[in-house]
């Protein structure tokens, strides 16, 4: 299928902004609710939300051929499980009805203003039901930061490292979309020079910028996906904040990994940016060495090109700017992340969710946690009301934004935002 939305050319009867993240090309899908429309999905348009109910109530996807009702649901689940061929009609039919010179509904007052709603009336809610969440590790810098500060400079890399991309299975229950507001999770810590744990809120609260990606396929137990068949089965992606305690997770990890530390809250940005619209971001990935077993190689651009960033908004100030960064440089990919994830016969579900881990450069500003940008502490970040941040206060809001950008067209993420409130 030729995929015409991701025509550089093409314009919108639509404004779009010249900053607008949200191009015809781009076209994410999320849910969405009013205070006169129910949950259903929409995709955004400069600053608007196309209504995808209205258009398929309307017979504007007749030709399509979808069930009935697929768009006037919570989340996006049953639409993608529609498979990426679909989806990707779909995508490419909402092109061809925004574009400039089709009259369809450019031309049809009545069916364009119920169908397009301002950004500004609605509310973004979660896009698909995640039945379940892996959390991986494979940012190369990343990893050598933490294992330099907690282990052994010398031995960053534990010896598995670089054979395969190290995860664990994270808590989708508490996943939440931008804007939901979260409480600065209590737990058991061990200071340093205590005998004794301690209870109470933590002191290390931090975020971890990451990208995760959405399963729209599902494979049956017992059956691989291979990394050549895996870009079948991705749906697309959205920006990912994993939450962490750093003093409870320290304590907590030894020997089975992350649990209270991790698993309080996630946050996303509620548009899911298709596989599809990536297609032109693709890049080449680092190169792998020592080589990996068969069963991880793979043949294309698997890297995608995302320009990402964190700012830290302290209570009534402005933001500072803490990180700046690419997904490019991850060491290991999505394709190679779901052939290891499946190796062993481990089935995927529709709605997965799947987190790179966080995303750190090489430079100390483009790295993607507050335990490596000050440094476990040692290097206190000025924000611009003069204040300091060595990790994430009560009543700071975290926003995290992302965009790739090719041949003149910005394909965004829009941004996820938390605002930390304090210890229930
Ligand atoms: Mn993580």
């Amino acid at each position: 299928m030729s995929i015409n939305a991701n025509n550089p050319s093409l314009k919108s009867w639509v404004n779009v902004p010249e900053d607008s993240g949200f191009p015809i090309q781009n076209l994410p899908f999320g849910i969405f609710r009013t205070s006169y429309l129910e949950p259903g999905a929409g995709i955004a348009i400069g600053e608007y939300i196309l209504d995808l109910t209205y258009l398929h109530e309307n017979g504007f996807f007749s030709e399509l051929k979808l069930p009935r009702g697929v768009f006037n649901q919570k989340y996006l689940n049953d639409f993608i499980a529609l498979g990426r061929e679909k989806t990707g009609k779909v995508r490419n039919r909402i092109a061809e009805l925004l574009w400039e010179e089709n009259a369809e509904l450019r031309d049809n007052k009545p069916a364009r203003e119920l169908a397009l709603i301002p950004m500004a009336e609605a509310e973004m809610l979660m896009p698909v039901s995640v039945p379940n969440y892996t959390d991986f590790y494979s940012s190369i810098e990343h990893a050598t930061n933490v294992g330099t500060m907690f282990r052994d400079p010398e031995n960053a890399l534990l010896p598995n490292w670089r054979h395969l991309p190290v995860g664990y299975h994270g808590r989708a229950s508490s996943i939440v979309p931008s804007g939901v507001a979260i409480h600065r999770p209590k737990g058991q810590t061990k200071p340093p020079e205590a005998d004794q744990p301690v209870f109470g809120p933590t002191k290390r609260l931090d975020f971890e910028l990451e990208m995760a990606f959405i399963t729209g396929k599902e494979s049956r137990l017992g059956n691989p996906v291979s990394t050549q068949e895996a870009d079948e089965y991705i749906f697309g992606f959205v920006i990912f904040n994993d939450w962490s305690a750093r003093d409870i997770q320290v304590w907590e990890y030894v020997p089975l990994g992350p649990f209270l530390a991790k698993n309080f809250a996630s946050s996303i940005s509620p548009w899911i940016v298709t596989l599809d619209a990536l297609e032109p971001c693709r890049v080449e990935g680092p190169e792998q060495e020592p080589g990996v077993l068969p069963y991880l190689r793979y043949e294309g651009k698997k890297n995608f090109d995302i320009e990402l960033e964190v700012a830290v908004r302290p209570e009534g100030s402005q933001e500072t700017r803490v990180c700046q960064t690419n997904f490019r440089y991850m060491y290991w990919n999505v394709n190679q992340q779901l052939a290891h994830h499946t190796v062993n016969g481990c089935n995927i579900r529709v709605g997965d969710m799947y987190a790179s881990g966080t995303i750190s450069g090489k430079d100390p500003s483009s790295y993607g946690s507050m335990l490596e940008i000050a440094w476990k502490g040692t290097k206190p970040v000025r924000m611009s009301d003069g204040s300091e941040r060595v990790f994430i206060e009560d009543g700071d809001e975290v926003i995290m934004r992302g965009y790739a950008g090719r041949d003149g067209v910005r394909i965004g993420f829009g941004e996820v935002r938390t605002k930390v409130l304090p210890a229930k």
